[in-house]
């Protein structure tokens, strides 16, 4: 069992509650609002459709204008309403197409399915083609990193099943009911990449398959399922944010990689399970992907439970399926650590989403004054001092946050939970990061930097 990193904590993580749950699917939605995201960062997603107009599930409604960008699909079968900017949870502008649905439940995904050949071009067309990014946690573009991880010298492929936030359980069911279509995803990117056999040789890139070793029922689906193959194994230990990907490959593979790196570019190839999941459902079903299987937990709803929803589908029609308890009064896009917390049940499911966490206790005690315990320091992953940091965003001191690292918070939230005083850290720091990126698009970078 790999044991982990400096820093984090082994938490109650409440799994149990929804790790039972089989996946069930909600009542189609009244509409869906679907952002019109490539995967990359650019905000240049071609509109392929207009208001008034009929769509059909499945059917292309953007195309990216990046060659890193996938296709976005509409995910229901109605009719556009509208093509509109919307603010998404991390406060960033998008534009996003607003669908009602009808009952015709039209689809384009009986159509013949495109074809592929078994090589790396293939295996990105493939992505770009179905609209796969990585399904998860920080989200961005799979394709960058299969075309970066290939040009630095690929030399692992890791699939990511570690989910190690508390509450969440999405991917855990995912692979406890659907262990066959990943293990299809795991043999496709075993003879695209060349993946070397454990044991042998061969001088090919290694496969692992990280999974928390406390989630017994996956492990013993995905043992069974990978027997013979060349994915390995690799299970770690209970402890969070284990499953950050700069943190998973410095665990899996022994290296020392800053938080800002990308793995990719050291040859290590980070795949969400999700992603896989999707990689089979496109390759050999010609499905792009139009949903996603969802979290719902807290203590705010008595029907916690794994649920798959359409890509787009508003917060507030998955609460109302749901039935929020009267105390309700807190609704996390995300999980409990990581996700962006409302006093309303805002937002939308987009392919990132792994839950939705609703709480009846609208705010933690306090915030008080900071009594120098330095607990946020000793478990920040990262080892940046996130109380500097929020000393320096109160402070109006966005000169600073560079040079105290504030591109290195991976965002996952422990310095808040371990915090006595119940300080805001995580929001300061995210609002200097946001801070930070406007202060640059006004400015050149070296004017800021020194
Ligand atoms: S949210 Fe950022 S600063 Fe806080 S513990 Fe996590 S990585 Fe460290
Ligand atoms: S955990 Fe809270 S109280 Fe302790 S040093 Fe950090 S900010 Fe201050």
């Amino acid at each position: 069992m790999h044991k982990g990193f400096p820093g984090g904590a082994v938490l109650p993580d409440d799994k149990d509650l929804t790790e039972g749950s089989s996946i069930e699917k909600i009542p189609r939605p009244s509409a869906v609002q679907i952002v019109l995201d490539d995967g990359t960062n650019s905000t240049t997603v071609e509109t392929t459709v207009r208001a008034g107009e009929i769509v059909a599930r499945g059917q292309v409604i953007g195309l990216p204008q990046s060659d890193d960008g996938v296709a976005v699909h509409s995910s229901v079968s109605g009719q556009v309403r509208q093509v509109a900017e919307s603010i998404l949870a991390d406060g960033t502008k998008k534009q996003s197409v607003i669908i009602e649905t009808d009952d015709e439940d039209r689809s384009v995904l009986s159509q013949e399915k495109p074809q592929w050949k078994v090589y790396s071009e293939g295996l990105i067309k493939c992505l770009r083609w179905a609209g796969i990014t990585q399904m998860g946690l920080a989200g961005g573009s799979l394709v960058a990193r299969i075309r970066k991880s290939l040009k630095a010298g690929l030399r692992y492929v890791i699939i990511n099943g570690v989910e190690s936030e508390p509450l969440i359980t999405s991917e855990v069911r995912l692979m406890t009911e659907h262990a066959d279509k990943i293990r299809h995803g795991c043999e496709l990117l075993t003879e695209i990449l060349g993946l070397a056999a454990p044991n042998s040789k061969s001088s090919g890139p290694e496969g692992l398959f990280a999974l928390c070793g406390l989630r017994q029922q996956a492990v013993g689906v995905m043992r069974n399922a990978l027997k013979g193959g060349t994915f390995r194994l690799a299970l770690l230990a209970d402890r969070y944010p284990q499953d950050e990907e700069v943190l998973l490959t410095n665990t899996l593979t022994n290296s020392k990689l800053r938080a800002t790196r990308d793995p990719a570019d050291a040859g290590v190839l980070v795949i969400n399970v999700t992603s896989v999941w999707a990689l089979s459902q496109a390759w050999y079903d010609g499905e792009p992907v139009t949903e996603r299987v969802i979290t719902v937990a807290g203590d705010g709803t008595e029907n916690t439970g794994n649920y798959r929803v359409p890509i787009g589908t508003r917060v507030r029609d998955i609460i109302e399926y749901v039935g929020p308890l009267p105390e309700a009064t807190r609704y996390v896009l995300g999980g409990p650590f990581r996700g962006w917390s409302r006093l309303s049940p805002e937002g939308v499911i987009t392919k990132q989403t792994t839950g939705l966490t609703v709480l009846t206790q609208a705010h933690r005690q306090g915030p008080e004054a900071c009594i120098r315990c330095g607990w946020c320091i000793d478990d920040c992953p990262v080892g940046i001092d996130p109380v500097h940091l929020y000393r320096l965003v109160e402070a109006g001191r966005i000169d600073k946050v560079e040079k105290a690292w504030i591109e290195d918070c991976i965002e996952c939230g422990l310095c808040l939970y371990v915090c006595p005083t119940h300080l805001p850290l995580l929001e300061r720091i995210r609002m200097g990061k946001w801070a930070l990126r406007q202060k640059r698009l006004t400015r050149p970078y070296s004017e800021i930097r020194d």
